[in-house]
């Protein structure tokens, strides 16, 4: 790509999560530019039909289509979550939550871990998730939508959703055809590309049309039909850094009130997940079939599930990784085309959203060129990097001895750029954060803490106050908490009010 190209006219393949989003995005975007949106889907083909749990950021996507978060909540059949509960990842009977929020409140400056590590050093055990709001009502299954305007840190919490994926796409398709977004029902059998630089020129379907455009948006799932079926583009896999390989899913019965949190439990050789729906339980098993065969994952899923089962359970097999470049020549890849990481801090989505921003913001001119591309794929490589780190960072600090895959995992040479993270934080709590962080310090925290990976030492800054003093401040701010979650709803009645839940 050397000149600059004019987008008249684009054409996103698939339409799963990440195609709808796409497409209700750029029509969103562009409504009153002359662009062209065309969406290829397969209905025989079919969706990969999980990805239910989210990050807040989805909340801020669906809010600039002018969706509020209980219109989302109603569509699609959603429940609030307030964080990830881990379960057994130190050992069978170990336990913490990952919130959306913060843990204490800083003081002259000083970020609360800080005074928290003082105290701990000097031989206090009060739990470090005492001093989170996020993790409190999550516990409790309480839950309110947090204030815009908090009084201090310690009212800061943030929220996502857990939905039905098919009822989420559903919304964005509905969305983007009222928005004049053009829908083919059709299977792509080829891709023709131009002799002279290996760009997209035709999509040869299977109702007989070919069709061209500008840019072309791969959202074709794991086959990555344009990208690399096509244009080769390449992969780079992770499997050495991430072992897990293999997913089994099915639904069940809701036998219990849903919960605010996703549960993600550890087992012999991978974790169960479980996300409560209003209507239904979603779950599933993250292995490593080095480690454990399918059978074994699978009856392991089934004996924990409470409840009936509603269909036959799926398996999904992946490869760790992301597309070396996500955008080539006129081919943008987003969702399970550009990459994957597994779903153990619920990424995927979260990831599709900062894709779609950045192409929004590059085609705002409209027209694009290498520069663009260049760009867009550094910040890519970079978010998913940090991602990929953060997920290491919880296999690579697990506590588990009941087999050898968790073992290999607490042995493994981790990237250089987490071994310098959590050197920095061993030597006296240092958060290093680098470019294009998803998660932020708290997110760390939280896993250093739950994982029992503490500092040696602390910020010399809190020296200066006494230990008494430091108690009573954070007794004071266990005891606000306390109070915020004590008068609180509940979850269950936060849906009811707002929600057909009858629960
Ligand atoms: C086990 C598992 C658990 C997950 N859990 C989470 C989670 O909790 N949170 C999260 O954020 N993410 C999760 N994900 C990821 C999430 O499912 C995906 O990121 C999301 O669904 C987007 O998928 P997609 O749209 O890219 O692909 P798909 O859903 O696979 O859609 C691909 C589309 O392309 C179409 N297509 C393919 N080939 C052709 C062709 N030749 N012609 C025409 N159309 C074609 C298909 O018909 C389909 O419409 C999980 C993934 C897995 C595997």
């Amino acid at each position: 790509m050397t000149k600059k190209q004019h987008v008249k006219k684009i054409v996103i393949v698939g339409g799963g999560t990440s195609g709808w989003m796409t497409a209700a995005a750029l029509s969103n975007q562009f409504k009153n530019q002359a662009i062209e949106i065309t969406l290829i889907e397969s209905s025989q083909m079919g969706t990969i039909g999980v990805g239910e749990a989210t990050i807040p950021t989805l909340r801020r996507f669906y809010s600039k289509l002018g969706f509020s978060d209980i219109d989302v909540l109603k569509a699609t059949n959603a429940t609030c979550k307030l964080g990830i509960e881990f379960k057994g990842w130190s050992g069978d009977n170990s336990s913490f939550i990952h919130p959306f929020g913060l843990f204490g409140q800083a003081v002259n400056h000083v970020p609360f871990h800080h005074y928290f590590h003082k105290l701990k050093l000097s031989g206090d055990n009060t739990p470090f998730a005492n001093y989170s709001l996020g993790v409190n009502l999550a516990k409790d299954n309480k839950f309110f939508q947090p204030s815009l305007t908090p009084k201090n840190q310690l009212d800061i919490f943030d929220w996502a959703l857990h939905f039905d994926a098919a009822l989420f796409g559903k919304l964005m398709r509905d969305y983007s055809i009222s928005n004049g977004v053009n829908l083919i029902d059709s299977k792509v059998y080829q891709v023709d590309l131009a002799k002279i630089d290996g760009a997209i020129e035709t999509l040869h379907l299977e109702n007989t049309e070919k069709i061209t455009a500008d840019l072309y948006i791969d959202c074709s799932g794991f086959r990555g039909l344009l990208i690399e079926q096509a244009m080769q583009t390449g992969y780079e896999d992770w499997s050495q850094y991430l072992v897990c390989d293999t997913a089994v899913a099915v639904q069940s019965e809701l036998i219990h009130s849903p919960v605010p949190r996703t549960i993600a439990h550890a087992q012999k050789a991978g974790w169960q997940w479980q996300i409560p729906l209003q209507n239904r339980m979603g779950n599933g098993m993250v292995f490593s079939s080095k480690f454990i065969d399918k059978d074994e994952a699978m009856s392991t899923m089934l004996n924990n599930i409470e409840g009936k089962t509603y269909q036959e359970p799926r398996s999904f097999s992946f490869t760790p990784g992301r597309r070396k470049k996500a955008w080539n020549k006129n081919c943008i890849a987003i969702g399970l085309a550009s990459g994957f990481l597994e779903p153990l801090e619920s990424t995927s989505i979260a990831l599709v959203e900062t894709a779609i921003e950045k192409i929004t913001q590059f085609l705002e001119e409209p027209e694009y060129g290498q520069e663009e591309a260049d760009k867009f794929n550094y910040a890519m490589s970079q978010e998913y990097e940090r991602v990929r780190d953060f997920i290491i960072l919880h296999y690579k600090l697990n506590g588990r001895t009941d087999s050898p895959m968790w073992q290999y995992c607490r042995d493994l040479e981790v990237p250089q750029t987490l071994s310098d993270k959590m050197k920095a934080f061993k030597n006296n709590g240092e958060l290093v954060r680098l470019p294009w962080e998803i998660f932020g310090n708290d997110s760390w925290l939280a896993i250093y803490d739950g994982l029992n990976f503490s500092p040696n030492s602390f910020d010399s800054r809190v020296d200066k106050f006494s230990n008494m003093f430091l108690k009573e401040q954070l007794n004071l701010m266990q005891a606000g908490i306390k109070s915020t979650v004590d008068n609180c709803q509940t979850h269950a009645e936060f849906l009811k009010q707002h929600c057909d839940f009858k629960g």
